[in-house]
């Protein structure tokens, strides 16, 4: 089979590999779309710790059961919409309902999805894997996993506010930010986006949301919830000055490795916000994920367009160039 691999920064090929046999628990995948992401896209720039080079790309994905080892959930011809991780149900932080945090979560993922076929582990085929309704494209069934991601971040906002809703602002109109403040709007909330990028924003607008430049935002108006998602460290010390007195600040985009921010210490205590951080997600958030898309969250304004993987090399350099968001690859 045909298989995307990272060689080395700014370097894709395509390579020929065997296809995988799938054992006990185990799925084997014809992937039918896999979804470019921004994680995909820091390690093709300059790798990524989470994302070995040489190795293969690619982590979110859907597509037809095409193999299945003994006592699989799954049947050969199911549609199947997934994620890369699981975790194991066992450790400090699984025992502590923080499975996000699993302290295996990570060695165990899997990559690879930019490949005609993808063998999911069967500690994710037991969990994180869902079967594709009909009526849900391949292409946005592919969205589960950055929407797990989102969804990890309302189930921590949820653990503080409950079913509570209010004004969110949402700081960064890329891919995630636009999921975040679809999936707020679904859920009742005023959203309001803001950014940098005239075209992100028309994209966020296309999405029924209510999208801003950032210079336009006037600090005074105090929203409930403020979510960072653009992972620079000056917009994380910034965004603090948007949420009201008493409310939220949840900073989600991750900035580079040994960054750090600085706040107003004044602001923190005496205006009582509270700060979130949250990382990755586990099952519960793929759950909320695909009751979303299950019930018409409608994600299509993010496809920027479809890509064989030949394409994989100009589909990186458009991404870098800014041109585009998500593209799916229909290997
Ligand atoms: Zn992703
Ligand atoms: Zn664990």
């Amino acid at each position: 089979m045909r298989s995307v691999t990272l060689c080395a920064p700014g370097e894709l090929r395509v390579d020929t590999v065997p296809v995988p046999e799938p054992s006990e628990g185990e799925l084997l995948i014809r992937v039918q779309a896999a979804t470019t992401c921004g994680t995909d896209l820091k390690a093709w720039r300059r790798g990524h710790p989470q994302i070995p080079m040489p190795g293969p790309l690619g982590h979110e994905y859907s597509g037809d059961v095409v193999a299945v080892g003994p006592n699989s959930r799954f049947a050969v011809g199911d549609a199947v919409m997934g994620v890369h991780s699981a975790p194991c149900g066992h450790c400090r932080w699984c025992q502590a309902d923080q499975p996000n945090l699993c302290e295996s979560i990570m060695e165990t993922k899997v990559l690879g999805a930019y490949a005609e076929y993808l063998l999911v582990p069967a500690r994710i085929a037991a969990v994180n894997v869902y079967p594709k309704p009909a009526d849900l494209s391949y292409a946005q069934a592919a969205l589960l996993e950055p929407l797990a991601c989102v969804a990890q971040g309302i189930i921590e906002i949820q653990r503080i506010l409950g079913e509570q809703t209010g004004t969110v602002l949402v700081i960064g109109p890329g891919a995630i930010g636009l999921m975040f403040g679809a999936m707020l709007k679904q859920a009742g909330w005023d959203v309001t986006v803001a950014g940098r990028n005239p075209a992100r924003l028309q994209i966020g607008t296309e999405m029924g949301l209510s999208c801003v430049p950032l210079s336009e935002l006037d600090a005074c108006d105090g929203f409930d919830v403020v979510i960072e998602c653009t992972g620079q460290v000056e917009v994380w010390e910034k965004s603090i000055d948007y949420a009201r007195r008493g409310g939220l600040l949840m900073l989600f985009g991750g900035p580079p490795g040994g960054t750090r921010a600085s706040f107003n210490t004044h602001r923190l205590h005496y205006d009582q916000i509270t700060l979130l951080s949250p990382f990755h997600f586990g099952p519960p958030a793929v759950r909320k994920a695909y009751e979303a898309l299950t019930q018409g969250l409608d994600l299509s304004p993010l496809i920027s367009g479809e890509r064989t993987l030949d394409q994989a090399a100009e589909t990186f350099t458009d991404l870098e160039s800014g041109r585009g968001m998500k593209y799916v690859f229909t290997p």
